[in-house]
Order: structure tokens, then sequence, then C-alpha cells
């Protein structure tokens, strides 16, 4: 682990929150998360992800390099997708060569989507959504009552995918 991952770590350990810091340290903190099972780690730094507006820029090495870390499914990846989909023209995205091929394919496709550019977002103050929560009731239990977070969206609940 480098050093500023170690120190929000650290941070996390004890507060149980990450602090806002840079976010490519928090995704490389995520992937050692995503690696060690550690949903409450990941839970805390998309929630800091998502604080602080997180806008990837997908022609970025250092964006594929930690996409290609993370399976497909993983909540960073689909925050990134969403982030991307929701909030950039589709004619201004550009990809850079090392992103996963799996990764290009289901951007294409969200794109192709008719949208209410801006207007309901899936990712911005929505943590929950990419929270991992199985079900409402897991929402209830570990983010209703210590947040002031919405509840996630039906497509988001690990449960119903
Ligand atoms: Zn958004
Ligand atoms: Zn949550």
């Amino acid at each position: 682990m480098d050093p500023v991952c170690c120190d929000i770590f650290v941070k996390w350990h004890y507060t149980g929150c990450v602090p806002n810091d840079d976010p490519w340290a928090l995704c490389q903190l995520y992937i050692l998360a995503d690696q060690n099972e550690n949903l409450a780690l990941r839970r805390a730094i998309l929630t800091q992800i998502v604080n602080v507006n997180f806008a990837p820029d997908l022609n970025d090495s250092n964006t594929a390099a930690v996409v290609s870390s993370l399976p497909e499914n993983s909540a960073l990846t689909r925050y990134l997708l969403d982030r991307t989909s929701y909030h950039q023209r589709a004619e201004t995205i550009q990809i850079h060569t090392d992103m996963p091929v799996e990764f290009v394919e289901t951007l294409k496709e969200l794109i192709k989507k008719p949208r209410h550019w801006l207007d309901d977002c899936p990712c911005c103050d929505k943590p929950c959504n990419y929270h991992e929560h199985n079900t409402v009731e897991d929402w209830k239990l570990s983010c209703a009552e210590s947040g002031p977070y919405p509840m996630p969206e039906p497509a988001y609940l690990r449960a119903e995918i």
C-alpha cells in the first residue's frame, strides 16, 4: 500500500469515514478494499467519491488502470459509467486505448439510451446506489439512520441484479 492509501486507511479505521482526499488515492484504496472483500471500506470510499462529485476522465491512463483492476460489476465501475453517461455529451467522450473492451461496450449501450440530460442522474448525492445494498432492509439497517442519503433505486439493489 502506498503511503497516501495507508494514511486514508488508518483514518477510516479510527473514524469510519475516509478523508476528502485525492480521488485517485481513493480509487487505489478501493481496489484493495475490493480484493480484501472489505464492504465497509468500499462504502466509505464511494460515499466520499459521490460527495466530491468525482468526474473521471476516461481518456486518462489512470482511469483505465483503475477500471482494469476491478470486476466489471464493481460499484465503482458502475459509478464511473453513470457519471460519464449522464453528465457528458456522447460526442465529447474520449476513451483511453487501455480501457477494457467490456467497459467501452457497456458505456456505448448506456449513451445510446435517450435521457433527460443531467436530470435524474443516479450518481449525484445518491451514494447508496453504489453501496451494494442487497435489499431495502439492508439499506435501512446500514444507511437510513446514519445519513441523509436517499434509498437506492431498485436497479441498484444487488438482490435484483
Ligand atoms: Zn450525477
Ligand atoms: Zn448506503
